[in-house]
């Protein structure tokens, strides 16, 4: 997957553009399956496995690349990166790795695009970074990303992954989760659409936040979203919880999702939401 990305980092090109450059030697395992794709392959088919179904995780610019239109993304606030605050051990060294890695600065890339024409801010949140955990730099940029859409009257599509609060940042990262809810009320207050896609995984204290107040929210199959983890609800609630538990499916079913849509028609379905609400001024 490395490889791929690399190929999306330097070019900033459409999805389409993109694969035919790569070489067709490029070869990607399915972690379930096995199956050898290869790498344009994997691109042309969303990042699902042709054999099994798998959904591979993204990288932010992968996702946008499939999700917005041709040179439509224009990135917003960057040059933010984290303070370790707490001069927490390794955390330096952790956020080092992570950028040379990932080549991104912190675990969400921020944005104005078009979805089939239709206008709207876009976060994107990064597993691939510190596991997309939430620390000062993601909640401070998704707060300026709603305060930029209120100011442009802008809808916000957002997509979720994280591990949950970013430790390293102790108190700091739990207080983003209040900031960005704010940013996300006064966005609601001034009539705007929030549309969210939960992937896998979206837990912690980004889905006890801004993950779950979107207006309309989607999933993608089989995510896995929750709270704490499995085993801690089990030892806590001292029951057996069915093998869907904290699966997208699990979620529809109960009401916290309202639909499952599948990675080759999310740009479809956004499309759709977008020109159903928008605003007539
Ligand atoms: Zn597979």
């Amino acid at each position: 997957m490395g490889i791929i990305n690399d190929f999306f980092r330097k070019t900033g090109d459409s999805v389409k553009n993109t694969y035919q450059k790569m070489d067709a030697s490029v070869k990607i395992t399915c972690k379930k399956c096995g199956y050898e794709a290869k790498g344009y392959e994997l691109i042309e088919n969303s990042y699902i496995c042709p054999d099994c179904g798998n959904y591979y995780r993204m990288s932010a610019r992968d996702r946008i690349a499939l999700t917005t239109d041709k040179n439509s993304f224009k990135e917003l606030f960057q040059g933010l990166t984290s303070k370790d605050f707490l001069e927490f051990p390794n955390y330096q060294e952790k956020l080092k790795k992570a950028t040379a890695d990932t080549g991104e600065e912190d675990a969400v890339v921020c944005g104005k695009a078009e979805i089939d024409g239709n206008p709207c801010a876009i976060f994107v949140m990064n597993s691939k970074f510190i596991m997309a955990s939430m620390g000062s730099v993601v909640g401070e940029k998704i707060t300026r990303l709603f305060e930029y859409a209120i100011e442009e009257k802008l809808p916000v599509v957002g997509f979720t992954a994280s591990g949950g609060a970013r430790m390293q940042e102790g108190a700091v990262s739990l207080m983003q989760m209040a900031k960005v809810s704010g940013a996300v009320k006064n966005h609601s207050n001034a009539g705007l659409l929030y549309i969210t896609v939960l992937t896998d995984p979206t837990t912690g204290g980004v889905t006890a936040s801004f993950a779950m107040q979107g207006d309309i929210i989607l999933a993608e199959p089989k995510a896995l979203v929750g709270f704490a983890g499995r085993r801690v609800v089990e030892q806590t609630t001292k029951s057996q919880l069915p093998d869907n538990f904290q699966k997208a499916e699990f979620l529809l079913e109960h009401g916290f999702v309202d639909a499952i849509v599948p990675r080759p028609e999310m740009q479809k379905v956004l499309a759709e939401l977008l020109i159903l609400h928008k605003r007539r001024v």
